[in-house]
């Protein structure tokens, strides 16, 4: 950048000067012309006037050496004199535009290039009483041989202005860089430079908002992945050492025998919470990878809502729950095996959590262009202070009456994630004692 803006100065500095001089020749070319025009016209006068006076004799007193040429012509174009040719060997000058107007108007006057084209002859006619006319001529400079003649001086002035325009060049691109090299990026706000950099510092400033809050997002996420990993370690270490350590007894053979019979009910339980801790595990994997992969069509939350009453009637007789669904076949676009993870997360969680010969109700309804799902339960409710936290992964407000009842801590978690990925929204009322009431609101289309 630095040298473009030093290349810049210098080639503006240059034309600048460039566009000077011609423009300066061009005056003085036209002020000298415009000048000697009016000298040879005055020299004509003085010369006729002479003629007027002596008649020929007034050539011969005239130096011979002068830097004029003076031709004295007949009325009829054939010349008397002329001061450096025989005018018996010159052609008729009746044609030539100066003599014309000069027999015409009294005066005339004309420029003509020389053959050699490097200078230009400059001619003024005067008609004298007696209708002859009298010629002056003069031969001036071109624009070239004027340039020619100015050549040291305009040379001296361009290394002058050459010097000029590097050292200006130099001092003016370190000036207007500096203030770009010293910038504060990472306060981009503060600084104070030019005006024009403003936007550039607004959109950096912006820019590194964004990456701040990107970075701390990124960091939340590997707090998430890391005290997720810890947990499953740690859910996962739980019942495989009950089952090892069960195992180990009956191998032992240390157990009695009306004793083996609990122990194997408690290795059954204990490897089923196992199985249904991976399978939650890899539905969240899932989930956290943005749904990708998913099947989505048009599904009845309706029968998926009857299909999951069937699979946890038994669940909730032994419960002594009562499972209620009201509504009609209700149709929306989404991922039937969501919809079914979440349906039976929440129903599942309302007949663990409830109090004996409670209610599990399960509504569904329209409004305007979304569905609404609700599934309110009788139980024991949600303190008001863990109604956020309980979507969080491992989250249990009575960690040991989760763990009794066969809980993973991970299905709020999967209704929360599945619910995001179809644009749904999770709300929660709960009652400490009364009862919970989680409200699913689906987007119809997607
Ligand atoms: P869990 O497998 O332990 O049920 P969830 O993620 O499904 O895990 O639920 C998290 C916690 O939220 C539960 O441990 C429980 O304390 C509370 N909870 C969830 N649903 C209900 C409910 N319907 N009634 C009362 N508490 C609930």
């Amino acid at each position: 950048m630095n040298k473009k803006i030093f290349k810049s100065i210098c080639f503006a500095t240059l034309t600048v000067f460039i566009a000077t001089l011609i423009l300066i020749m061009g005056a003085l070319t036209s002020y000298f012309t415009n000048s000697q025009k009016r000298q040879l016209k005055n020299e004509t006068d003085l010369a006729a006037q002479g003629v007027l006076l002596n008649g020929k004799e007034f050539f011969e007193g005239l130096n011979k050496k002068t830097d004029y040429r003076i031709t004295w012509v007949n009325a009829d174009g054939s010349v008397i004199y002329d001061n450096e040719a025989d005018p018996e060997k010159m052609e008729n000058h009746l044609e030539r535009a100066e003599i014309k107007q000069a027999l015409e108007n009294g005066y005339g006057e004309s420029a003509r290039y020389s053959s050699t084209l490097s200078e230009k002859l400059l001619y003024s006619a005067r008609r004298l009483p007696d209708g002859t006319v009298l010629r002056l001529s003069f031969a001036q400079s071109t624009i070239w041989t004027l340039l020619m003649g100015f050549a040291a001086p305009i040379c001296g002035v361009a290394m002058l202005a050459i010097v000029m325009s590097l050292c200006l060049a130099t001092s003016l691109s370190k000036r207007i860089i500096e203030p770009i090299n010293t910038l504060n990026l990472d306060e981009p706000m503060k600084n104070d430079v030019y005006e024009e950099l403003e936007p550039l510092m607004k959109r950096i400033d912006v820019q590194q908002k964004q990456l701040k809050a990107d970075r701390a997002a990124l960091e939340k996420t590997e707090q998430i992945r890391q005290e997720f990993t810890a947990n499953v370690s740690h859910e996962l270490k739980t019942p495989l050492q009950a089952i090892s350590g069960y195992a180990e007894l009956i191998k032992a053979g240390i157990v009695k025998p009306e004793d083996i019979k609990p122990f194997a009910e408690k290795i059954y339980s204990e490897s089923h919470r196992l199985s249904t801790l991976v399978e939650d595990i890899i539905d969240l994997t899932k989930l956290d990878n943005g749904g990708y992969g998913y099947q989505w069509e048009e599904a009845d939350l309706y029968r998926i809502a009857e299909n999951v009453i069937d699979s946890l009637e038994a669940e909730a007789e032994t419960q002594h729950v009562k499972l209620n669904l009201e509504g009609n076949s209700t149709k929306l676009y989404g991922v039937p095996q969501l919809l079914h993870s979440i349906v039976y997360n929440l129903c599942d969680n309302a007949i663990k959590y409830n109090h004996e010969n409670g209610e599990v109700n399960i509504t569904l309804a329209k409004d305007t262009d979304r569905i609404v799902l609700t599934v309110s339960d009788t139980g024991i409710g949600i303190p008001k202070e863990c109604s956020d936290r309980i979507f969080e992964r491992f989250y249990r407000v009575d960690k040991s009456r989760s763990k009794e009842v066969g809980g993973t801590g991970l299905g709020l978690s999967i209704v929360k994630h599945a619910a995001l990925i179809m644009n749904a929204d999770v709300s929660l009322d709960s009652k400490e004692g009364k009862g919970s009431t989680f409200t699913i609101s689906f987007p119809e289309r997607n």
